[in-house]
């Protein structure tokens, strides 16, 4: 049984004895959820066309695991390049703490995947089967009868099959959707592992957006947890301005501006009340915003009783937007992001790299010495791909031995070229570079080195 209200120190949707209490949020309405619903229309036009745009004749997003290697944006980053990855992760990670650190759980309320999902298409269709609020509890309160049968039947085959659409789309940013295509007209049997994938997902989507929603936010997504040590009394947060709306009472019987008429409460995606101050359940999503300047348009009152505003500010202080924090953190994340920035431009055009092969560094036979190097490439595109190699030793006298020096590539594959480079014993003083140069046909270069070693004089 649900509670009567919420409270700071317990969890309004679990009920008494541990098990969950559903949540049936009222719909709101006003500036910032007109907004929400552009942005989230938006994002989910953005999500269904990326795997479907073409960039470098690529999908605009391909995670190919097969392959390890990864497409974002005509951006392509293989297994080699994990020092790029980290980088770029971690310049992204930075980005959306300085987000924190300024606006608080703005994420959350305006740009999770769970919120723009949630919002934006199963709980509209939830209010399209069942109504809003108040006409969903007078639902869960019938006996089952044809009424809530065909309103709960409708509604489930309804997500059912948003859900399979998400999964089938989340695919196709592993595989691409011409080859989802084939496999799906081909049946299960052409590809387990990409059916299972499939039936997996669409499972797990339905599971978390029918039934499991706010709790992801509240029990599992560590990023709420970690908000309450990026933002501070000077962060934007969605609040109750206790100081104009207290005393609460009945309009006309108190000198405050709330009129406990619980509008705030009843939209609240995650079941809490705003005015018993900030909470960890908040997703920041100003639902109770909408809602409360509606009832104080309706009493001809100033609104913004619940606002954007921070801690500061909502006791009277000047709020400082840029703190020694903000800095802090926008530090770190352009250290990532420049870093990041120099590796993708100065790594070689063609993915190749130079390594000693395994055993000893130099061998002396026959009166010349010899180092073995390995050359690895892999070919990346869509298509063959054919390299044409120069090894060039730092030492007049030197020789190299190569299988070839024109190397045909077919797509997908990748080769270990081995390299010999020979110098007389008698002419070896020092190690010296040794520095391999490599051209596809396209005009892509490459160049990389490696030191020559022998035996000490
Ligand atoms: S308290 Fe307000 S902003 Fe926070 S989750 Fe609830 S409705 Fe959204
Ligand atoms: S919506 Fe506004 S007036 Fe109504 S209870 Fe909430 S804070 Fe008070």
């Amino acid at each position: 049984m649900a509670k009567a209200a919420p409270s700071i120190d317990t969890l309004f949707s679990v009920g008494p004895g541990g098990a969950r209490s559903f949540l049936h949020p009222a719909a709101a309405h006003g500036r910032f959820t007109r907004l929400r619903h552009v942005g989230f229309a938006l994002l989910i036009a953005l999500f269904v066309a990326l795997p479907f745009i073409q960039i470098n004749g690529r999908p605009g997003i391909w995670l190919d695991i097969g392959r390890r290697s990864f497409h974002v944006l005509g951006l392509s980053v293989g297994p080699t390049e994990s020092l790029l990855l980290f980088f770029l992760v971690a310049g992204s990670a930075f980005t959306l703490v300085v987000v924190s650190a300024l606006w608080g759980r703005v994420w959350c309320g305006w740009a999770c995947p769970q919120t723009v999902w949630l919002e934006g298409v199963y709980r509209r269709i939830e209010r399209l089967f069942e109504g809003d609020r108040a006409a969903q509890l007078r639902l869960e309160a019938e006996p089952m009868g044809l009424n809530k049968l065909w309103r709960k039947g409708g509604k489930s085959l309804a997500f059912l099959l948003v859900s399979a659409a998400i999964a089938h789309l989340l695919v196709c940013y592993f595989v691409p959707p011409r080859d989802l295509w084939l496999l799906m007209g081909r049946g299960p049997a052409s590809d387990p592992e990409v059916f299972f994938w499939s039936a997996a997902l669409t499972g797990l989507v339905l599971f978390n957006f029918a039934w499991f929603r706010e709790q992801l936010c509240i029990i599992l997504c560590p990023y709420g947890r970690l908000q309450s040590v990026l933002s501070d009394e000077d962060t934007v947060v969605v609040g109750y301005d206790a100081g104009r709306g207290e005393p609460r009472g009945k309009p006309g019987h108190t000198k405050g501006d709330c009129v406990d008429c619980g509008r705030c409460v009843a939209v609240c995606p995650t079941g809490i009340d705003i005015r018993q101050g900030l909470q960890l359940e908040c997703v920041g999503c100003a639902s109770c915003i909408d809602a409360c300047d509606e009832v104080m348009g309706k009493l001809q009152r100033a609104r913004g009783l619940i606002r954007y505003d921070s801690e500061r500010g909502f006791t009277g202080g000047k709020r400082r937007f840029l703190r020694p924090r903000v800095y802090a953190y926008a530090a770190v994340g352009l250290v990532g992001l420049t870093v990041a920035l120099l590796a993708g431009r100065t790594r070689p055009e063609i993915p190749v790299s130079l390594v000693r092969q395994v055993g000893m560094p130099f061998v002396v036979e026959s009166g010349k010495v010899r180092n073995s190097y390995l050359l690895r490439t892999a070919n990346k595109s869509e298509a063959a791909q054919t390299l044409s190699i120069e090894v060039t030793p730092g030492l007049a006298g030197a020789s190299v031995t190569l299988p070839r020096n024109v190397w045909t590539l077919p797509a997908g594959e990748s080769a270990a070229i081995p390299v010999f480079v020979e110098v007389p014993k008698e002419s070896f003083a020092a190690p010296f570079d040794v520095t391999v140069r490599v051209q596809d046909q396209t005009g892509r270069k490459a160049e990389l080195h490696a030191q020559f070693l022998g035996p000490g004089r």
